[in-house]
């Protein structure tokens, strides 16, 4: 029977999703005296780390940069084995948070959060769940993630394969045997790739790639790593931290940086042969004009592209497998560790969809137009709804029973990505509209989380009833992410950051491309200024504070620069 949170009961927040945000999230309102849950779908913590569980999944920034900061002896005391830590090892370091904090007694697991409607009257969220109990909250905090929804491939007869069939980012909990199976993977996007890697080298009869684009590689150069490289960064892990805000992505690189036009061919080349040799994201951190001067994109290009021809031996297949087309950085990059190399094995076929498109998926197979392919097992990572997919899928109604979905119809607008105007007390951490998918999440989520607690303490102390962004300062904001994205390469290309590869989807960037920084700066700016382009009301209806309702904008070097070249993600 449907169950409703008692008056008594009613919470100060209601936070969705116990990854990374709405972890930090509860410690950070119960800091504040705050009456939160958190409803969470899964059964466990880790939001993507609980789902993506596929063979091979790893997170391609360093785990020393992949981890909370908020507590010095929370990153002293956790161990991180590898330079990329493996999916298992990030789950554990989600339950170790989880349980070092208590977290779990404020966490409702298996529960799913359909929809959010705001009771103008009560000044308070009303979210109805698949359990069938309605959660009361004065907020309601959003941390979805940006890949939380999956997309299925638009391919005709998908769901008709009549042998198991995995979806990467619903990869089961328990063991699957691939043992002497010919396995089809769709998809060479970093999950693909991941998955794909590992599986190679498992006992599987064939691997059977079916690639419709190719993406640029750049190797990971993954280790275990030495207890002397830990304690370095440890020792002084204050200024790690900043070294990872400022380079605008929030990811640490350690390779050389250069201006990839001002380079001669020597300089070049050993500017690149140093960057592929520390590996990982140095290739993209170190070339400051990479995604605003083509020619030097493509030049860049070209290096890594006969990096592929001197790994792969079949020079056909080495071209198949060469990024072209697109410029190096508008689509995920894959941050490798031997994956080219798999295909140099007789175990590892590539089946190129661009030039023999995939017609069906059979019960048997895949059917390109030059024949079938038989198949045991099918492996799906054909991407996600980014950035907007979880909360579209609520029903999200705010003032006048707007939906935001309707909102959002054109393209998500918000204030600093994590307000709406017209949703009071509704907040998304690392949503649309902030560094989010295009930065390290992890210190865009701390960026958010930090800044939201600020608010939440500032409103609390004053009695505010409602916090709700302007409409001009949404407007402004929006412009303004717009803005930074339009100086780039960016908008040349088709990619997932636009939306594009979820049919009906408007074309959006769904990120801010100014950097993790440049994004600080911002925002400190605003909670300097009390809070400018909020409207704070108190019960009565009356603004609280002498803060401008306008947002004053950007300093003005954000308006004129993307921090892309710088590094990205
Ligand atoms: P993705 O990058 O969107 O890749 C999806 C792949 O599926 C692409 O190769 C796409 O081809 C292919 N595909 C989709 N529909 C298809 C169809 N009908 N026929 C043939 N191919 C089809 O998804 P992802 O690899 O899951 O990565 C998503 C995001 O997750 C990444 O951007 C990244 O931020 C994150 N991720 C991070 C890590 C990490 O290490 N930190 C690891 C994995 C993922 P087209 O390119 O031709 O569309």
């Amino acid at each position: 029977m449907a169950q409703t949170t008692s008056e008594a009961d009613e919470l100060d927040a209601v936070i969705v999703g116990a990854g990374w945000a709405g972890m930090y999230m509860l410690i950070k309102t119960r800091q504040l005296g705050l009456r939160a849950r958190i409803l969470e779908a899964g059964n466990g913590v880790g939001g993507t780390w609980y789902w993506n569980r596929y063979p091979g999944a790893r997170c391609d920034v360093p785990s020393l940069n992949y981890s909370y900061s908020f507590d010095e002896e929370l990153q002293q005391e956790w161990h991180w084995s590898e330079r990329y830590a493996s999916q298992p090892e990030i789950e554990r370091y989600a339950n170790h948070v989880a349980d070092r904090y208590d977290l779990r007694r404020d966490i409702d697991f298996g529960t799913k959060v359909l929809s959010a409607r705001f009771d103008e009257g009560g000044n308070r969220w009303r979210i109805e769940t698949s359990t069938g109990q309605t959660y009361l909250a004065r907020y309601a905090i959003f941390a979805t993630g940006g890949y939380s929804e999956p997309v299925e491939p638009s391919i005709k007869g998908w769901s008709s394969f009549a042998g198991d069939s995995y979806f990467t980012a619903r990869w089961p909990r328990t063991a699957v045997d691939l043992t002497g199976k010919r396995v089809g993977v769709i998809g060479t996007g970093a999950s693909d790739m991941q998955t794909i890697t590992a599986i190679a080298q498992e006992n599987v009869a064939e691997v059977r790639v079916f690639q419709r684009t190719a993406n640029y590689v750049v190797p990971g150069r993954n280790r275990v790593m030495s207890p002397e490289e830990i304690a370095r960064v440890k020792d002084n892990y204050a200024e790690y931290r900043r070294r990872a805000l400022q380079a605008g992505s929030g990811t640490v690189y350690d390779g050389p940086v250069a201006t990839i036009s001002e380079l001669s061919e020597e300089e070049f080349e050993e500017h690149m042969t140093e960057a592929l040799v520390v590996g990982g994201t140095s290739v993209l951190g170190g070339a400051r004009d990479l995604l605003t001067n083509a020619e030097s994109n493509l030049r860049v290009q070209d290096f890594l592209r006969a990096e592929v021809r001197r790994r792969v031996k079949d020079p056909d297949l080495a071209e198949k497998l060469s990024a072209r087309g697109h410029y190096l950085g508008s689509r995920r990059v894959l941050i490798e560790n031997g994956y080219l190399e798999v295909f140099n094995t007789d175990k590892v076929t590539l089946v190129d969809v661009s030039s023999d498109p995939i017609i069906e998926i059979t019960e048997t197979g895949v059917r390109t137009e030059s024949g079938n392919h038989e198949l045991d097992v099918l492996i799906f990572a054909t991407g996600f709804d980014s950035g907007t997919g979880a909360l579209s899928r609520i029903d999200i109604r705010g003032r006048s029973d707007e939906s935001l979905a309707e909102k959002w119809s054109a393209g998500p607008v918000t204030y600093v990505g994590i307000a709406v105007s017209g949703f009071p007390n509704l907040f998304s951490l690392a949503g649309p509209g902030s560094p989010s998918i295009r930065s390290n999440v992890m210190v865009a989520i701390e960026q958010h989380v930090e800044w939201l607690a600020d608010l939440l303490a500032h409103a609390e102390a004053r009695r505010v009833a409602t916090i709700e962004a302007t409409p001009s300062a949404e407007v402004h904001w929006t412009r303004h992410v717009n803005e930074v994205v339009s100086k780039t390469l960016l908008p040349e290309d088709e990619t997932q950051y636009w939306g594009v590869n979820v049919p009906g989807k408007p074309r959006a960037y769904l990120a801010y491309v100014g950097g993790t920084r440049m994004f600080r700066t911002i925002i400190d700016a605003i909670r300097g200024s009390g809070y400018e382009g909020f409207e704070l009301l108190d019960g009565s209806g009356t603004q609280i504070g002498d803060a401008s309702l306008e947002w004053s904008g950007p300093p003005s070097e954000a308006a004129t620069q993307s921090r892309f070249g710088t590094e990205i993600i």
